[in-house]
């Protein structure tokens, strides 16, 4: 039997209503919810993902700035400048865009965004709470948005083996945190990992997060198993995923596609996690 596709769609239009119904709230108290997205220079990619993100922030009723700033600007000018944002009362969340030029050291500006503004996980105190359990942060909008649509399935987690494919500190470390914090038994694969697909036949979750194109296929799959799709890989003209979902969904029970997946839900988060910031900020 094919496997049930977890579409993005649902979940996204779920957590917009849900994320209206508070940004409501909060002007109701006096508090507008306000995101502001830095950008050091003009890289295509950083540009085209900031105007996205300010639309589906504005159709939301969050406001939105964009700070494009020149790609020449010092390390200590630019310091001053997001200390200057952090101080802002009417700035709740702040997402700067990376890569950074190179005279700009992410590892010093990671540590002066604020830690209760820094909506997308960039300061490694964020990464820290995840660890501890201290639900006050803000994880990684990718594995935060896996989570999100384990929930509205509502795939059993407790208890359950979880397979994470990928140990980067913005999808594959966090995962697994996240799982684990609903108690599943979890296991982190990587390059390393001795018979990734026996490992990942143990899951009755499997998460996807490598890099590479159509990796996964029935293989790694127990029979019955949810699998989660975070890749995204060009592939001619398209994206596609880092499981080969047309095989992969004779045997898994359910799966998300890509597109129309986990990237679906992706700006979703930061957006909620801007309200959750405006609200512990406003108390
Ligand atoms: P990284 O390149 O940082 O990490 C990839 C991980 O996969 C590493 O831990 C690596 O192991 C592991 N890996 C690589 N090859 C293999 C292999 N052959 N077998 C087992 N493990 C392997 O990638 P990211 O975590 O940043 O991203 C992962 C994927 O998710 C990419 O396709 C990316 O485009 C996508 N992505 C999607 C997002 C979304 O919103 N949906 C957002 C962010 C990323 P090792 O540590 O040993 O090198």
């Amino acid at each position: 039997m094919a496997a049930k596709l977890l579409t993005g769609k649902e979940v996204a239009a779920k957590m917009d209503q849900d994320i209206q119904k508070e940004v409501q709230e909060l002007k109701a108290k006096g508090t507008n919810p306000a995101l502001r997205i830095i950008i050091v220079g003009d890289a295509p990619d950083s540009v085209f993902y900031a105007n996205s993100a300010k639309k589906m922030a504005e159709k939301n009723g969050i406001a939105c700035e964009i700070e494009q700033l020149a790609g020449t600007m010092s390390q200590n000018d630019f310091v001053a400048l997001l200390k200057q944002r952090n101080a802002d009362r009417n700035i709740h969340g702040i997402i700067v865009m990376r890569p950074f030029p190179k005279q700009i050291s992410e590892d010093v500006v990671k540590h002066i965004l604020a830690p209760e503004k820094d909506v997308d996980c960039f300061n490694p105190v964020n990464a820290g709470k995840i660890m501890a359990g201290d639900l006050t942060g803000f994880p990684p909008a990718t594995p935060q948005a896996v989570m999100e649509m384990l929930k509205f399935y509502e795939v059993p987690m407790s208890g359950k083996e979880a397979v994470v494919i990928g140990r980067s500190m913005v999808v594959g470390k966090p995962m697994a945190m996240l799982l684990l914090q609903e108690n599943a038994t979890v296991t982190v694969c990587h390059s390393r990992t001795k018979d990734l697909p026996g490992v990942c036949r143990r899951a009755d979750i499997v998460v996807a997060a490598i890099g590479k194109a159509k990796m996964i296929t029935p293989d790694y799959i127990k029979a019955g198993a949810t699998v989660m799709d975070v890749g995204i890989n060009p592939e001619g003209d398209k994206f596609v995923g880092d499981v080969n979902t047309d095989a992969a969904k004779e045997t898994a029970g359910a799966i998300t596609p890509v597109p129309g997946g986990v990237g679906t839900v992706t700006t979703r988060v930061l957006l909620k996690h801007v309200v959750k910031a405006a609200k512990l900020q406003n108390p």
